[in-house]
C-alpha cells in the first residue's frame, strides 16, 4: 500500500499527517501500520531518516484512539524509551504534533534537568511517557509514576542503548512494568546479540521488518573523502566551510576536547558555528541545537552523542573531521544529511593512521567513496601506499 488513505487512520490522525505535508508512506511506514494497529509485537530495523518515529507513533495512536473515552485513568499506557535526551526530545515534538487533533498527553522525562516540570506534567495524568532510562527510573522510585498500565512498550534505537550502557537499566525498567497484556516494539538500526536476546524474552511472536537496504547510507548522500596529514585537518576545514555551498554543515569530532578546539578555530573565523556534546550542561545543549536549525548557526560541531537519530532538516554536509572508529558510527553520522527527500554530502577527513578504518568503512559500504583533493591542503590520494609507509618511516 502506498497511501495514507489505505489505512484505518482515524479522521484527527489524517488530518495531522495532511498538515505535516506527508503524501505517502515511507517504506517502513507502509510496514509497520498494520501489524502495530493489529496489536502484534514488532521489530523494526531502520536507519533514522527513514520516517521510523511516526511508522511507531501513528499506528500507536490510531489503538489508543479505538480505546473507550471513558476508561478510567489508571497510569501511562504507552511508555516510548529512547537513549539521549534530544532524540526523547524529538521524538515527544514528533507525537505531539501527529496527535495535535487527538489531545493526548504527553510526559518527557530527561536527565540533566531539573525534576519540578516533569513532576509536574505527571500529575497531569499523561497518556504517554518518553523518557530516557535513567531519569524513568528515577522518578519511578519516588512514586512520581508508575508503569503498572503500560500496555504498548516501544525501545527506540536499541543498538545506541545497549552502546550506552542502558542495558541494566532496561532490564530494571522492564521489570517495573505491569504484569497485564502488553504490546511490545523495537526499533534499531543494527540488531547486535543481547538486543535480539532482550526481543525474544520480551516478545511473542514479533513481527519482523527489515528496512535496511544493503548499502545502508542513503543514495541521496555523496560520499567524499580527503587524505590529509592531521595537523592539516583544522585548515582543511576552514577551507571548505568558506565554500559557498557550505550552507548547513555539521562537523564531526571523536573527542569532546577536539570539538571544543575546532569550535574556538572556527568562531574565530568569524562562522555562526555551535557546539554539542556530552560535557556542555543541557542548556546549552538545547540552545545550540535550536539555533542550527533554525539557521542562525550554519555550523553545528558535535561528538557522536549528536550523531543518532536527531532530525535537523536540510543539513548540506557531514563532515567526518574525525574519522569514526566504525562502520556503523560512520552510517549514523552521514545519515544526518539527506533527511527524507533531500540531497547532501558527506565528506570524511582521513589521515594516514586512518587508512585501516577507512578501507574497513568502505568495504562494508559496498560502495566507492569518491577521493578528493584540495590543492596543496591535502596529500594526493595517489600517495596513498606512500604516505602511509613514509609515516611509519618517520
Ligand atoms: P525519522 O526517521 O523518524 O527521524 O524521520 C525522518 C524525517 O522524515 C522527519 O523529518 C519526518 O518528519 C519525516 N517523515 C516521516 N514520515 C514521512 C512521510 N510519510 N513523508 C514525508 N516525510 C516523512
Amino acid at each position: 500500500m502506498n497511501s495514507f488513505s489505505e489505512y484505518p487512520f482515524d479522521e484527527r490522525i489524517r488530518k495531522a499527517i495532511d498538515d505535516l505535508g506527508y503524501t505517502r508512506p515511507t517504506s517502513i511506514q507502509s510496514r509497520t501500520f498494520m501489524p502495530i494497529i493489529e496489536g502484534r509485537d514488532l521489530i523494526g530495523i531502520a536507519q533514522t531518516g527513514t520516517g521510523k518515529t511516526a511508522a511507531f507513533v501513528l499506528p500507536s495512536l490510531q489503538r489508543y484512539l479505538l480505546r473507550d473515552p471513558g476508561e478510567a485513568y489508571t497510569g501511562p499506557r504507552v511508555l516510548i524509551l529512547s537513549p539521549t535526551r534530544e532524540l526523547a526530545a524529538q521524538v515527544k515534538e514528533s507525537i505531539e504534533e501527529l496527535a495535535k487533533y487527538a489531545e493526548f498527553r504527553v510526559a518527557l522525562l530527561l536527565g540533566g534537568v531539573p525534576y519540578g516540570k516533569q513532576v509536574k506534567a505527571l500529575q497531569d495524568d499523561p497518556e504517554v511517557i518518553v523518557a530516557t532510562p535513567g531519569r524513568l527510573i528515577d522518578h519511578v522510585q519516588k512514586r512520581n509514576t508508575h508503569l503498572q498500565a503500560v500496555d504498548v512498550f516501544i525501545l527506540d534505537e536499541g543498538d545506541r542503548m545497549l552502546d550506552m550502557g542502558f542495558m541494566p537499566a532496561i532490564r530494571q525498567i522492564i521489570g517495573l512494568l505491569g504484569k497485564g497484556p502488553r504490546q511490545t516494539l523495537m526499533f534499531s538500526a543494527t540488531f547486535p546479540e543481547p538486543i535480539a536476546r532482550l526481543a525474544s524474552r520480551l516478545m511473542k511472536d514479533p513481527v519482523s521488518v527489515d528496512v535496511t537496504p544493503p548499502v545502508r547510507t542513503p543514495e541521496k548522500i555523496r560520499q567524499g573523502a580527503f587524505y590529509v596529514e592531521k595537523m592539516r585537518k583544522p585548515r582543511l576545514l576552514r577551507e571548505l566551510l568558506a565554500l559557498p555551498n557550505m550552507t548547513s554543515v555539521m562537523v564531526f569530532c571523536g573527542m569532546k576536547v577536539e570539538a571544543d578546539f575546532i569550535y574556538e578555530v572556527i568562531s574565530g573565523d568569524g562562522f555562526n558555528v555551535g557546539v554539542l556534546h556530552s560535557d556542555r550542561d543541557q542548556k546549552e545543549r538545547t540552545r545550540a541545537l535550536q539555533a542550527f536549525r533554525e539557521g542562525k548557526y550554519s555550523i553545528l560541531i558535535a561528538t557522536d552523542i549528536a550523531a543518532r537519530g536527531l532530525d535537523i532538516k536540510d543539513v548540506t554536509h557531514v563532515i567526518n573531521y574525525d574519522l569514526p572508529n566504525n562502520f556503523e558510527d560512520y552510517v549514523h553520522r552521514v545519515g544526518r544529511t539527506a533527511r527524507a527527500e533531500a540531497d547532501g554530502e558527506a565528506l570524511s577527513f582521513v589521515t594516514p593512521g586512518d587508512l585501516l578504518t577507512f578501507n574497513k568503512i568502505e568495504a562494508h559500504l559496498q560502495r566507492a567513496i569518491e577521493r578528493f583533493d584540495f590543492g596543496e591542503v591535502t596529500i594526493p590520494w595517489t600517495q596513498q601506499a606512500g604516505a602511509a609507509q613514509g609515516r611509519r618511516g618517520r
